[in-house]
Formats: C-alpha cells, sequence, structure tokens
C-alpha cells in the first residue's frame, strides 16, 4: 500500500472492546436465539443461567456457583455472605478495580488496604499480616493481572486466624496456584465477565464456593434473600436483585466452551513474547512464582526508570505513536486515593461506616504503602489478546525495543 507519508505503517491490534479480539461467533448467537424463542428470560424459570452455573462449578472443581449482574455484584455477594458486623474490617489491596472494594462499604464494613508486592502487584501473607487487627472479618485477596497470589502462605495464615479468604478472580479464569484453580482454594472465588475479561457477557460475574451455609447466603443474596422454594418463603434479610438474565446467560455457555482456548492462546502468545524481551536493559518480563500458573489478563513489563527516558510513562507514549496503547501506572493512584476514600463519601453526609473505623486502619499515610507506589510507578499494562499472531507478538516486541530511547 502507497502511504502519502513516510511513516511506517501500523499494525492494527486486535482489541477486547471489539470482535477483533472477542470468541464471540456463531455459537453464541445461535444459543442467544434459543433463549429468545423460548419467551423465557428471567433465570428464576429459564435454564441457560442453571446451565452456566452448573458448567462452571465443574469446570472449576467446586460444589456452588452462582451468576449474579457483574463482577462487583459477585463481591458484593462474596461480602454480604460473610455478614459483617458494621465497622468489621476487610482487608483488601490498593490495586484493585474499584468494583471490588465499594462493596465493602455497602455491607458497613471498613476496608483496609494491604501492600503489594511491587514485583507482582499482588497482596501477600505478610503484607496482609501487616493489617490484622481483633475487627478483621474477611480477607480479600485479587489475582491481579491473571497472577496467582502466592496462597500457600495466605491461607496458612487465614487459617490460623479463622478467617475467610476471599479470592476476586475476575482477571484469573483458570490460574492455578500448585494445581489448583483460582476461586477454589479461599471460602469464595468471585468471577466477572465484563466486556474486558477473558470471556464475557458484557455485563455479568459469578461466584463459588465449597461451603454449603455460604453457598446458601449467596443464593438469597443475588435473589432479593427470597427464599423461593422453602415451605414459607420470605424475604430474611437486606438484599436486592443481583440476577444475572438468561440472555446473557445463553451467551456465558457459549463462551465458557472457548474459555481453555483463549487461556492456552493467552499463554503461548505471552511466552513467545518473552523470550523475545529477554536481557533488555531497563525492562523486566512478568515475574511469577513457580507453583503459579498465570493466565495474562494482560502483560505487565516493569520499566527502570533510571535507564529508560521517562520510564513506564515515556515508553507508553512512544509506544501509542506505534499504534499501541498501554496503561502506564494501570489505575494512576492506589484506590485508597480515590475520593470516595479520602474524603469518605459514603451515604448523605454521614461518612458512615467509616466512622466506625479505628483510625489506623483508615490511615493512608503513602508511607505504609512502599510496594504499592513502586509498583504503579515501574508498571506498564500492555493490552493482552488470545487472537494475537506471531506477527502481532513480533510487532509489539520490536516496538518496545525502539522505544527504550
Ligand atoms: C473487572 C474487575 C472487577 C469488577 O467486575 P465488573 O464486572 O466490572 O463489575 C472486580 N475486580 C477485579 C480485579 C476486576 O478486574
Amino acid at each position: 500500500m502507497v502511504q502519502a507519508s513516510s511513516k511506517p505503517m501500523l499494525l492494527q491490534l486486535p482489541s477486547d472492546q471489539n470482535s477483533s479480539g472477542r470468541t464471540l461467533g456463531k455459537e453464541e448467537i445461535a444459543l442467544l436465539t434459543e433463549a429468545i424463542e423460548s419467551g423465557t428470560l428471567t433465570s428464576t424459570k429459564g435454564t441457560f443461567v442453571k446451565t452456566l452455573e452448573k458448567q462452571f462449578a465443574e469446570m472449576l472443581g467446586a460444589k456452588y456457583a452462582y451468576a449474579c449482574a457483574s463482577g462487583s455484584g459477585a463481591v458484593h455477594t462474596a461480602i454480604a455472605a460473610i455478614d459483617p458486623e458494621p465497622g468489621d474490617e476487610i482487608i483488601t489491596t490498593s490495586i484493585t478495580d474499584m468494583g471490588a472494594l465499594t462493596p465493602i462499604l455497602y455491607q458497613g464494613a471498613i476496608p483496609v488496604f494491604a501492600d503489594v508486592d511491587p514485583k507482582t502487584w499482588n497482596v501477600t501473607a505478610e503484607t496482609i499480616a501487616a493489617c490484622l487487627s481483633d475487627r478483621t472479618k474477611a480477607i480479600i485477596v485479587t489475582h491481579l493481572f491473571g497472577n496467582p497470589c502466592n496462597m500457600t502462605e495466605i491461607m496458612e495464615l487465614a487459617n490460623s486466624r479463622n478467617i475467610p479468604v476471599i479470592e476476586d478472580c475476575a482477571q484469573a479464569f483458570l490460574a492455578t496456584h500448585k494445581g489448583q484453580a483460582v476461586g477454589t482454594i479461599g471460602t469464595i472465588g468471585c468471577f466477572s465477565f465484563q466486556q474486558g475479561k477473558h470471556i464475557t457477557t458484557g455485563e455479568g460475574g459469578i461466584v463459588t464456593t465449597n461451603d454449603d451455609a455460604i453457598a446458601r447466603r449467596m443464593f438469597l443474596f443475588i435473589n432479593k434473600a427470597f427464599g423461593y422454594g422453602d415451605p414459607n418463603p420470605d424475604h430474611y434479610f437486606l438484599a436486592l436483585n443481583n440476577r444475572m438474565g438468561e440472555l446473557q446467560g445463553a451467551v456465558a455457555v457459549a463462551q465458557l466452551s472457548k474459555l481453555w482456548g483463549c487461556v492456552e492462546r493467552r499463554r503461548l502468545a505471552a511466552k513467545k513474547i518473552t523470550q523475545k524481551l529477554q536481557g533488555i536493559a531497563g525492562i523486566e518480563t512478568p515475574y511469577h512464582d513457580d507453583r503459579n500458573l498465570p493466565v495474562y489478563w494482560k502483560y505487565c513489563l516493569r520499566v527502570d526508570g533510571a535507564i529508560v527516558p521517562d520510564g513506564a510513562v515515556g515508553l507508553a507514549k512512544r509506544l501509542k505513536e506505534k499504534g499501541i496503547f498501554s496503561a502506564p501506572r494501570y489505575i494512576q493512584k492506589p484506590a485508597f486515593q480515590c475520593v470516595v476514600f479520602e474524603q469518605q463519601r459514603t451515604f448523605g453526609n454521614s461518612r458512615w461506616p467509616f466512622t466506625l473505623a479505628r483510625p489506623e486502619a483508615v490511615d493512608y499515610t503513602p508511607d505504609h504503602f512502599p510496594g504499592t507506589f513502586a509498583g504503579l510507578e515501574a508498571v506498564l499494562v500492555l493490552p493482552w489478546n488470545e487472537a494475537y499472531t506471531d506477527e502481532h507478538i513480533d510487532y509489539i516486541a520490536n516496538s518496545i525495543r525502539e522505544s527504550l530511547l
């Protein structure tokens, strides 16, 4: 192709925001058609969401799975099942999606932000231990970017205190720690089917557990706490309609059959680029513990600002000129610096439940979070996709090499 300028042609990368980088196709359309033709679009009466729940639980090796409206809704369901008293503390991470944090406040609990390992951006048993108090009611661990947390040490700590662990697996479908799927190691697993996750229904989520009592509470919380099928059903506690509908359920069933392939292709693409990026001064390829098998929701580099001009931000700017849209700093700032936490904007002017918090639990002094700040400073989040070909991988690797100086 003849171009007007001497600029080299940019390669268009598949994107998870449209059909170029999604696995949506005729299988989804076929099941969607079936759902619509059935005339039953609510999951309380239909079959698709029930099928999704059964297949998802089987795939993971969990006893129960319940679909819901979003990943945020999944985390909300998990916290509601734990049933904290107002002012109880829930330890979480300072680098995550807001949808994993605000449900803590909606349930009247206090999010206590643990620091992260700057090499993995994940919480560790040590950073969690530093946040424990006699009010700790649960621990949420987020397997960020699809790389599992070191669950052996985290579960040892949690079990020694009898504290339930909620695993946020929104970015980590089928990732494993010592061969065990994340989402089945702690008490509850939470997943998201939002547009940009490994598989998608646009919006949607699912929770998993092996615990009978927790399962019962999660089912109720998703369903206005109405005891469907009970002899004298009632609305047993405070809960909204958090259900997934049959249209999403139909798409999810088709998407689920493509998940293994998606994960395998992302792993292979990551392996290839990691080989191409070995031994380059100024950048480090993703680190993971030998016991963990990540699933590459994104592919993250650590950029050394002492070597690469303007660090991750500079590298991102130069990559953008080549049509590669990466995210330096990921969420820009630690979650605790967002207005909702910093100014305690909750219900009216009440600041509740922050009014119940121990001062140390809401002390966001940067000195307490060295790993978080170092991690965000260094991270460059590259968009990652199962549709990347060798040509795309070469293009990204070469663009990075050319953009380092
Ligand atoms: C996407 C995401 C969520 C929230 O999921 P939604 O479906 O967008 O509500 C929660 N936690 C993590 C780690 C996520 O990546």
